[in-house]
């Protein structure tokens, strides 16, 4: 039987190791103490902490549906939530998605609504775009992209969306062609993004998902990956110099694995320099009840990006919200902050992630091009949010791990 070493315990290298634990025999290197990586969780008084920030899970991919309620967590252990998501804007909340609710807005501002419907249906969609401002402002108009769009994502990049690429977009925000919007206008309709309704563990917990992808996987826990080379001689993959694999898949960030490689040359090296991302810090709070599942906050003055009501993922529900905001923040900063807003009563948890959102600036192609020839050129399989350096979500982890497995599995 073939050996399998999976470096990185996450979403992707679980996935992958319950597929190919089957068919080949697979370890999987997990530098901390726990499995789940940036989808992991903690439990904090009678309540369920997502330091990296809160999780839904849904698909578009019934495969991946099947797989997650068939082979890992039956069906019946998740109970399914309405996405009920708002925006902080003209100190008000605005039902998510944004394009959908201009009849809200025109109760606040009629010239408002007026000018984003007259940019929407103006706007013309050439299908070439200079950069991701240059794709809200031909996909949204002027105006929705100047109020909300923009700077959203200046925010959650932490970088201009005109110094960005639209790379990562397509598919992961509901786009209302000119007929859907004027039709929102008339009626109720809504978006039918695979978020508009998501699943969550009864146990309260996500940890129960990733703790069954786990099940019955051969996961050292505390090893951390220092070194990898190929020898020739005897012809494996060699970690730490001392575990010997016959196929190597990777999970860890591509920034990081290419400095383990003995030998990778110069140039990939510089690429992995090159590629940027964000780290997030969260602050787990109890709080006032809301019926909201999420906020997204665009306004520049307010320190934080989103709110996540993890509170309203439960069942029974509990008053307990995550507040994010990207980069590095100190503890004090986040209180500091949270007490400007009297929903949020009482700080509970505080965590800085490490890698949390890949950022497309303008090198990102030729970087990630770049790394990924180099590593299929010395048969190493990557996968997953940063092994791939992807806006990933965790259906699409499962999703090209099982892809990935009947990849190899057809040839091995
Ligand atoms: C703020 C935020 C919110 C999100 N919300 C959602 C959501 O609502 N729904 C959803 O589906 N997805 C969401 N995601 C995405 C989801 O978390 C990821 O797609 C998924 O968890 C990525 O899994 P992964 O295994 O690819 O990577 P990771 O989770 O990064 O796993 C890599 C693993 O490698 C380990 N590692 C690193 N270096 C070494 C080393 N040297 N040696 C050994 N091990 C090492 C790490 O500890 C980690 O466990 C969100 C992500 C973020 C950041």
């Amino acid at each position: 039987m073939k050996t399998i070493g999976v470096l990185g315990g996450g979403i992707s290298g679980l996935s992958f190791g319950k597929l190919a634990n089957t068919v080949f025999k697979v370890e999987i290197l997990e530098k901390s103490n726990d499995w789940g990586g940036i989808a992991k969780t903690l439990q904090i008084n009678d309540s369920t902490y997502h330091p990296i920030g809160g999780h839904c899970f849904n698909s578009k991919y019934p495969e991946v549906l099947d797989f997650v309620f068939n082979k890992v967590l039956d069906k019946d252990k998740w109970h399914i939530i309405q996405r009920n998501a708002v925006i902080k804007l003209l100190g008000n909340e605005i039902d998510y998605p944004i394009e959908y609710s201009i009849k809200q807005i025109n109760k606040l501002n009629h010239d408002l609504a007026l000018n984003i419907t007259k940019d929407f249906l103006s706007a013309n969609d050439d299908g070439n775009y200079k950069n991701l401002e240059d794709w809200f402002r031909k996909k949204f108009g002027d105006t929705l992209s100047e109020l909300y769009f923009i700077p959203y994502n200046n925010k959650i990049w932490n970088k201009h969306p005109s110094e960005m690429s639209p790379a990562w977009v397509e598919g992961k925000l509901p786009l209302p062609n000119k007929n859907s919007f004027f039709q929102s206008l008339l009626s109720d309709v809504k978006d039918q993004m695979p978020h508009a309704s998501f699943f969550y563990p009864n146990s309260n917990n996500q940890k129960t998902f990733i703790d069954a992808l786990a099940e019955g996987l051969n996961i050292e826990c505390n090893y951390e990956v220092k070194d990898i080379f190929f020898d020739k001689k005897i012809s494996k993959w060699v970690v730490n110099g001392e575990k010997l694999y016959d196929i190597l898949i990777n999970t860890l960030p591509l920034n990081h694995v290419c400095k383990l490689i003995k030998d990778a040359p110069i140039e990939i090296i510089n690429y992995s320099n090159n590629l940027k991302y964000n780290q997030v810090t969260t602050m787990f709070w109890e709080t006032e009840t809301t019926d909201k599942t999420w906020t997204y906050i665009p306004e520049g003055d307010n320190f934080f990006h989103r709110y996540i009501h993890i509170g309203n993922f439960f069942s029974p529900k509990k008053n307990y919200t995550i507040t994010e905001v990207i980069g590095r923040k100190t503890y004090e900063e986040m209180v500091e902050n949270g007490e400007k807003d009297p929903f949020l009563i009482k700080p509970l948890a505080y965590n800085v992630s490490e890698h949390a959102y890949v950022v497309f600036d303008q090198n990102y192609d030729i970087s990630v091009n770049g790394i990924k020839n180099y590593l299929d050129s010395i048969s190493i399989k990557t996968l997953g949010r940063f092994g791939e350096w992807e806006y990933y979500n965790m259906d699409i982890c499962i999703k090209k791990s099982m892809d990935l497995f009947n990849e190899i599995s057809s040839i091995n």
